[in-house]
């Protein structure tokens, strides 16, 4: 099980949520079998994912980011309930290229730069909100945090890590986000930048066995904050029968009649979590017989 925790200070100007989201990145690099950089690019975006899925308010919302920076990891999409619990897909799982300057996952490499980051918060309304801003680093966390000053306004920090092991396995995954809130004083902000200075990454916290609290405390060293909230959090799609059947309608009475008459079966599997959904031709004749 992740983790996400939720915190305000007590001032009520600034608002931080912290995650450890190790359980839930495993599960995506189990399903998608992704190369150390992919794990590391789709991890920090499914992280980010979760803990913009927790600020959500309400039972039935939900958010997606997409990036595309024209890198070779390709289209990169995540989902998350209001809860945090989120999926991940990638268009180009094994993607294998060298470390950077930094002797690190080559992050912006595998993600690209010349693109643009699409986030789409479906909260209730008729249409799903969709915001969108160019990819302006390819580290996630810093397009994050553009998001938010250009799309929300809101000046915001964006941690994210992922820990790789050599055998491929996820040995940590985590993150935070501070959100300053309408009247956050100077005196506020400077003490969050100087955290900022001197705060370990996210990553090294995790190998240091800081719980999402610890991690939010370190992050408002010196600051008095109060717990709003945590909740448990896992890779969960919400895949189903029906609604891959939905999706055969959607594609038209034309396109069915072609499966329903190859006597082959049809077989579809979600991106998300690679379930396989299999649909013999009398299977589609009845959803023929349904759409009409
Ligand atoms: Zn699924």
């Amino acid at each position: 099980m992740g983790k996400i925790v939720r915190y305000i200070t007590h001032d009520g100007s600034a608002f931080i949520i912290a995650c450890d989201s190790t359980d839930m990145v495993a599960r995506m690099e189990q399903i998608h079998k992704t190369s150390a950089t992919a794990t590391a690019a789709l991890g920090r975006l499914l992280t980010g994912c979760s803990m913009m899925g927790d600020m959500l308010k309400n039972k039935e919302d939900s958010i997606t980011l997409r990036m595309n920076g024209g890198g070779p990891v390709g289209d990169m999409i995540c989902v998350s309930d209001y809860m945090g619990n989120a999926r991940a897909y990638i268009q180009n799982p094994v993607v294998e290229i060298p470390l950077n300057e930094n002797n690190k996952l080559d992050v912006r490499g595998a993600v690209g730069t010349n693109g643009n980051m699409y986030i789409i918060k479906d909260i209730g309304m008729r249409e799903p909100y969709v915001g969108q801003t160019p990819i302006v680093s390819g580290e996630i966390a810093e397009d994050i945090t553009n998001y938010f000053a250009t799309s929300e306004q809101t000046p915001s920090v964006c941690a994210l890590g992922v820990l790789v092991n050599a055998d491929l396995t996820v040995e940590k995954a985590g993150g935070f986000i501070i959100q300053l809130l309408p009247g956050c004083e100077d005196e506020m902000i400077d003490k969050i930048e100087a955290n900022m200075a001197k705060i370990d990454s996210v990553t090294k916290m995790l190998t240091n066995n800081f719980t999402p609290d610890d991690i939010a405390k370190a992050a408002m060293d010196g600051i008095e904050i109060d717990k709003l909230d945590e909740s448990n959090t896992e890779y969960r799609c919400n895949c189903s029968r029906q609604r891959v059947e939905n999706a055969l309608i959607s594609t038209g009475i034309e396109n069915l009649k072609e499966m329903a008459d190859s006597k082959e079966d049809t077989q579809v599997e979600c991106h998300f979590c690679e379930k396989k959904y299999i649909f013999t031709p009398n299977d589609i004749k009845k959803l023929i017989e349904k759409s009409l």
